[in-house]
């Protein structure tokens, strides 16, 4: 046939492709017929939110028996000149010179009713990417992956990749989910104890909740490091921003201090922004126009805006002056509550907050303990939203500071002896976080529910696809 150069929608909108012989191949989201013997089809491939629009006439040898029954949902492939739009709205359209269907869609494609609840689409995650809204979604998540590998191999971090099976069991993050090849059927019926000698690895093991140990190996050797990996916590919370199974970025930086890690944290979070909203701006106006009104402006602030700093003290002295009711009482000592951390960070700063140096009693043994004796080097981000984003610390680089920790937590010397090693040999301060990458997605895109920002989420009771 032609000699029609097959490029994406993307491109085909560009005016300066006007008078080019092209082909699209993609996905029919609309079609109208004209009285005037032509069709519109507005064709979508996911490379960009917005379509091209196909001019196909009633000249084209299959017009009655393809293109007017062509249904929404269809994947066809047609060619033609690029020529400059008349329509509003759109720069070029394409006047077909062919068009073939690949595959038909059938009057039970679920897509076909302009709008589903999200929740609807949850059924669906098979279908739901071909929408307007996960489509953005998708292809906004895309770009914050890049530009955090971006980020962080610019700043001269290594990423690492730490194990998904571990046997660490009490770092403190979450409730784990046990990985085993033992009969439990057969366990079940005998009422016994497990011997978990005779487990695959030998021993207990489970579905990691957090990389920062073995991350922390290699910032001690390597000095700056990064995962990027799935994460599990089988923790039964059904809330709009818990996952079971979720991905998070943890870097890890020898000779850095709290400061230096907030000043990381800072910087990582405005980066991720700059480039959405830079590079990203079709759908941030999605997002701005139909999923959270002032998204943009909100989020140009933060990225424009040295975040707050204050400590736990500081924090909960704001609380319980601040004489809004809360379902959770303040008092120091106890976690703050995602009510607390919202009425923070929404109302009274109206912006991102960095809290600091928390209760020991609530915080993990690794994190760093202050001179106060009552705290410990640990720091959370907390934005408007969503709450918490980032969770980090100061990791306690002293060994008998640390064995003491250990002692009172009642945690094994033995288990724990590689992680002890690190502080034997050459110890060095050094700190790192986590960043919940689907809790960036969610604020980024506005969207409410935290499943509607990964593409298969596993929440409790939900595994399907
Ligand atoms: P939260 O208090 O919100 O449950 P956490 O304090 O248990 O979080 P961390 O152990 O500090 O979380 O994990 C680091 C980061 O991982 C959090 O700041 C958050 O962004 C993200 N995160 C934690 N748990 C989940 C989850 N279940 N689903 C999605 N993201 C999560
Ligand atoms: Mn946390």
């Amino acid at each position: 046939m032609t000699d029609a150069t097959w490029i994406s929608v993307d491109e085909a909108r560009d005016a300066g492709r006007v008078g080019e012989q092209v082909e699209l191949r993609g996905w029919v989201r609309t079609r109208r017929d004209s009285k005037g013997g032509f069709s519109f089809i507005e064709l979508n491939d996911g490379s960009c939110f917005g379509n091209v629009q196909i001019i196909a006439d009633q000249s084209l040898p299959n017009y009655e028996a393809d293109i007017l029954t062509l249904s929404v949902g269809s994947s066809i492939v047609a060619s033609g000149e690029l020529k400059a739009s008349q329509g509003k709205g759109q720069s070029t359209e394409l006047a077909a010179s062919s068009l073939r269907v690949l595959g038909d869609a059938p009057a039970d494609y679920p897509l076909q009713k302009k709008r589903h609840s999200f929740e609807k689409l949850r059924e669906w995650a098979h279908l739901r990417p071909r929408t307007n809204s996960f489509g953005a979604v998708t292809r906004l998540r895309n770009r914050l992956a890049y530009s955090v590998h971006q980020f962080f191999q610019e700043k001269g971090f290594y990423y690492v990749n730490t194990p998904i099976i571990t046997a660490s069991d009490c770092e403190g993050a979450g409730q784990m989910f046990r990985v085993t090849t033992l009969p439990i059927e057969k366990i079940a019926g005998s009422g016994g104890k497990v011997d978990y000698s005779r487990d695959f690895f030998g021993k207990s093991s489970y579905l990691t909740v957090s990389g920062q140990l073995e991350a922390e190996i290699y910032a001690t050797s390597l000095g700056r490091c990064y995962t990027f990996g799935p994460t599990f916590r089988a923790e039964n919370s059904n809330t709009t921003r818990h996952l079971s199974e979720f991905w998070m970025i943890e870097p890890e930086a020898a000779f850095f201090d709290l400061q230096d890690n907030m000043r990381l944290a800072e910087e990582f979070i405005k980066a991720l922004l700059t480039d959405v909203l830079q590079d990203c701006q079709e759908d941030m106006a999605f997002f701005d126009q139909r999923i959270q009104p002032g998204i943009i402006e909100s989020l140009e602030s933060v990225r424009d805006t040295p975040f707050k700093h204050l400590t736990y003290t500081e924090a909960v002295e704001i609380l319980e002056a601040c004489g809004e009711s809360f379902e959770f009482p303040v008092s120091w000592g106890a976690d703050l509550q995602a009510e607390h951390e919202r009425f923070l960070t929404e109302k009274h700063f109206a912006g991102p907050v960095i809290l600091y140096n928390y209760p020991k009693s609530i915080k993990p043994f690794y994190m760093r303990c202050n001179d106060d004796g009552k705290t410990v080097a640990a720091m959370d981000v907390l934005v408007p939203g969503v709450g918490e984003i980032v969770g980090g610390s100061q990791r306690e680089e002293r060994l008998d500071v640390l064995l003491e920790r250990m002692k009172e937590l009642g945690l094994s010397e033995e288990e724990y002896w590689w992680y002890v090693d690190l502080r034997k040999f050459g110890s060095v301060p050094h700190s790192g976080f986590g960043l919940g990458f689907e809790r960036v997605v969610q604020w980024t895109t506005g969207m409410t529910n935290i499943r509607d920002c990964i593409p298969f989420p596993r929440t409790p009771g939900s595994a399907e696809f």
